[in-house]
């Protein structure tokens, strides 16, 4: 007998996640990630590195409440936003019974989640303006214990309506969870739902220092939710999730000296942003330039796949969603720095 026959029949059964690390590629600008540019210098007191963390770093949970503009006691810390949706998965539903909602095409890691813990996907996939279906959501409420949405939606950029939002959180209430990804959000800080936490207990908000923080290398995240849920998360939460060095690097993020830092990059970004998408949009092979909320932009190019191998014969690795029902050659393309905007320009314009 192999040990492969030893593990869980639906382990056996999964295939790892195709993150942006794992499909690689051969290159030398990497812009399939989302990933910042650059993260920035910080320091290390390594006096402690003996002793256990805590649990909750008091000072990160402190910064991020203050940042995100809510209470410590709605504040979860945990390794990545990832994380912080694997314990909604772990805590609200019972393996093997229980399913999530997701809005295809969306981030992976809601369905991968839930999939490795036996819990099953219900997809409603997004409308033709890509919003989220919210009577079709509300159909399949009772079948379901999480609805995840994603805003700005990776990877096609949209926003979620907030109307639609809150009737749905109105028609999910005693029943589901509303998530709502915010991963993204400081690209678009007008666009946080965040403000409906007060009145809605079932509305958690998912956030992630990975992306406009620049630190993805040190896996930190936030879980932002009523009291009571997150309580609940705690109960399930390893006992030390993070790491000293990394509760001591998000600190000095969540700075004064830090937030102002993370607003430059986001304003930085969001220039060249701008800048690439109005050079896309005059370019023979751009077909569509998907909702620009993030720090990527979705492309629909004719066709994607000859972009793509371009790119890639010039080392500069994008992530294909051609395979992704309504995605037909559609690249998702990260801002990076203004020299490797300019490289994929280049190499655009060079050989048309
Ligand atoms: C990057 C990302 C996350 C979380 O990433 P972590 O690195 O685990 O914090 C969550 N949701 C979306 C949509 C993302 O793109």
């Amino acid at each position: 007998m192999s040990l492969t026959q030893l593990a869980r029949t639906k382990v056996q059964e999964l295939t790892p996640y195709q993150s942006a690390r794992r499909i690689g590629g051969q290159g030398h600008i990497w812009l399939n990630a989302n990933e910042a540019a650059d993260s920035g210098q910080f320091s290390l007191n390594c006096e402690r590195l003996n002793r256990y963390p805590e649990c909750q770093p008091p000072q990160v949970i402190e910064r991020y409440a203050a940042y995100a503009g809510v209470n410590p006691e709605r504040v979860l810390v945990s390794r990545g936003g990832d994380e912080g949706i694997e314990l909604l998965i772990r805590t609200f539903c019972e393996p093997g019974s229980d399913r999530i909602l997701i809005t295809s095409p969306t981030y992976g890691m809601y369905a991968i989640s839930a999939e490795t813990n036996g819990v099953q996907v219900v997809d409603v996939p997004l409308t033709q303006a890509r919003q989220p279906d919210f009577d079709g959501i509300i159909a399949r409420l009772d079948e379901v214990k999480i609805v995840f949405l994603c805003s700005p939606n990776n990877p096609t950029g949209d926003l979620v309506d907030k109307a639609g939002l809150v009737r749905l959180l109105k028609a999910a209430q005693d029943k589901a969870l509303v998530v709502v990804d915010e991963a993204y959000i400081e690209f678009c800080p007008a666009h946080s739902q965040v403000d409906l936490l007060n009145d809605y207990n079932n509305l958690v908000i998912i956030r992630t220092l990975s992306k406009a923080f620049g630190l993805a290398g040190i896996r930190c995240g936030f879980t932002l939710a009523s009291p009571e849920v997150i309580g609940l998360l705690l109960k399930v939460i390893a006992p030390y999730p993070v790491a000293e060095p990394v509760a001591q690097i998000a600190a000095q993020a969540l700075s004064e000296e830090g937030l102002l830092l993370m607003r430059q990059r986001v304003e930085e970004i969001n220039r060249l942003k701008t800048e690439l998408t109005e050079q896309l949009q005059k370019h023979a092979q751009v077909k569509e330039v998907f909702a620009p909320n993030g720090n990527y932009l979705l492309v629909r190019f004719t066709p994607g796949s000859e972009i793509f191998a371009r790119m890639s014969r010039a080392g500069i690795i994008l992530r294909d969603f051609a395979t992704r029902p309504g995605l037909a050659d559609c690249i998702r393309i990260t801002i990076g720095s203004r020299a490797e905007m300019d490289a994929v320009l280049d190499v655009l314009h060079k050989e048309q």
